[in-house]
């Protein structure tokens, strides 16, 4: 069974399988989407979709919400917001799933990638400063890479695993250079810096509702920002940039990235049970905190003094050392048990698919894949589950030191 597949509501897991993430789908999203169907509201437009901008602007705290098919959309139209264009540069977190680095290239813009820090995994300020210091240069107005003569256009952090980014250091460095901050915060849904929501802090911030993040609409996302003409354009270029919806004129390409209505009736009931689905995944952490510190070997993830995280994804780092097992061998050992972890993504400066004459180093980000193990922590994962992964996760370390033991 993987994410995608149905369970009937209030279903347990498949009692012989333990998957990553799977959504939570309890509260009211039978009733909204069948209010879709029974009134022909089924389309691009419809109130569930305002409803579901509204509740999520809400509990960000920005003035305006624009839903979108899905997150990479959302940061595409971000990025066309940031006025970021063909051969300008993006700095993007290293250590991320591959979708802002992606959407830097449907504008025509390259990466300029950044390491992760130890402490928390996210972007780390300290290197963002150091690149915009000393790898560029400043002539009045823009800012240009010293390496690639190719202008520096925006920052786009991404918030990972459901813990903040360290963010003020960079909006102070952002507003020295002026440059437009876009925050990644589509596994950030829920999670604070500073007591303040992330998806508050940038010029603009994308939210997804995949599968696997904490509230899901089977597939969706939303831009947040501030500021109404933003606000204006993001809608407008949402749904194929129209400036006379009767004549059909089009001044600009457009796209079509709406969320249909029963989609975001969906996303209306999740968005209602957010508060308890974070409780559940707090809860999660703090037992399998109870439960596996006590095993040298096994780093578990903190929470900064400035942080109130979700931890949306249970993220562990092996030191294979004093373990006796790597990260690898312990996923294989629980899949053998049928429960399902991951390894953290492959560092985009090593992605084949980013490829450029420039090269990055990211050794915090690489050590960081090599060591780092996701284990199941799903909102619906009951005690006497995460249980099981916890006695599996022991096991597979006892068996594997016994046969090293007996070669
Ligand atoms: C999930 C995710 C996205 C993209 O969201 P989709 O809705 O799947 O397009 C973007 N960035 C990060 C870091 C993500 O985890």
């Amino acid at each position: 069974m993987n994410s995608t597949e149905k369970l009937a509501p209030g279903a347990p897991p498949a009692a012989d399988f333990i998957p990553l993430i799977v959504p939570e789908i309890r509260g009211n999203e039978w009733e909204y989407v069948k209010e879709c169907l029974d009134t022909n509201w089924v389309s691009s437009v419809g109130p569930f979709v305002d409803r579901f901008e509204k509740l999520t602007a809400e509990h960000v705290g920005t003035k305006y919400a624009i839903a979108t098919v899905n997150g990479t959309a959302a940061l595409h139209i971000a990025l066309m917001l940031a006025g970021v264009e063909a051969n300008d540069e993006v700095l993007v977190s290293a250590l991320t799933f591959i979708a802002p680095a992606n959407a830097i290239r449907y504008v025509g813009a390259w990466p300029v990638f950044i390491d992760a820090e130890p402490s928390y995994w996210q972007i780390d300020p300290a290197a963002v400063v150091e690149f915009l210091e000393n790898g560029c240069r400043w002539d009045g107005h823009v800012l240009v890479n010293r390496k690639t003569g190719r202008r520096v256009k925006a920052i786009l952090p991404v918030h990972i695993l459901g813990h903040p980014v360290d963010i003020d250091p960079i909006l102070e460095i952002a507003a020295k250079y002026s440059l437009p901050v876009i925050e990644d915060a589509t596994e950030g849904l829920g999670a604070r810096y500073r007591g303040k929501s992330l998806g508050s802090f940038g010029q603009s911030a994308c939210f997804s509702f995949n599968g696997n993040k904490i509230i899901t609409t089977g597939g969706g996302g939303m831009l947040v920002t501030d500021d109404a003409e933003l606000a204006k354009r993001a809608k407008y270029l949402t749904t194929q940039a129209k400036d006379d919806p009767i004549e059909y004129v089009h001044n600009e390409i457009g796209y079509n990235y709406r969320l249909t209505n029963v989609l975001a009736a969906i996303g209306c009931a999740q968005m209602e049970q957010l508060d308890r689905f974070v409780q559940a995944k707090r809860q999660i952490a703090k037992h399998y905190r109870e439960s596996l510190s006590a095993i040298p070997g096994i780093q578990l993830p903190n929470e900064a003094e400035w942080a109130y995280s979700t931890y949306w994804m249970y993220t562990v780092l092996i030191d294979e050392r004093k373990l006796g097992i790597g990260a690898r061998d312990l996923l294989r050992g629980l899949g053998a048990r049928k429960i399902q972890a991951r390894p953290l993504w492959q560092p985009i400066h090593r992605s084949p698919s980013h490829r450029s004459d420039v090269s990055f180093l990211c050794p915090v980000a690489d050590e960081l894949h090599e060591r780092a193990l996701s284990l199941p922590c799903s909102v619906g994962l009951n005690l006497e589950a995460q249980d099981t992964v916890i006695e599996a996760l022991k096991s597979v370390i006892d068996t594997y030191r016994a046969s090293m033991r007996v070669r």
